[in-house]
């Protein structure tokens, strides 16, 4: 369930971004996943499976 997440997807991880939110949108799924912070648009490269330990909750799609 946790790890049901897909390309564009917002999800929140256990620690809130330095801007203050702790909102998410995936922009790139391989070997590493890339997020971008939806308030401040800083992107980050992790390992999956990084990404995996950090990640709280997938929101779902943009619609949400
Ligand atoms: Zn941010």
């Amino acid at each position: 369930m946790k790890n049901n997440y897909k390309l564009n997807d917002l999800v929140q991880m256990k620690k809130n971004h330095a801007c203050g939110t702790n909102k998410w949108q995936i922009t790139r799924v391989g070997v590493d996943i890339k997020i971008k912070c939806v308030q401040c648009g800083r992107e980050i490269m992790m390992e999956r499976i990084e990404f995996e330990k950090k990640l709280k909750k997938v929101l779902g799609g943009e619609n949400e």
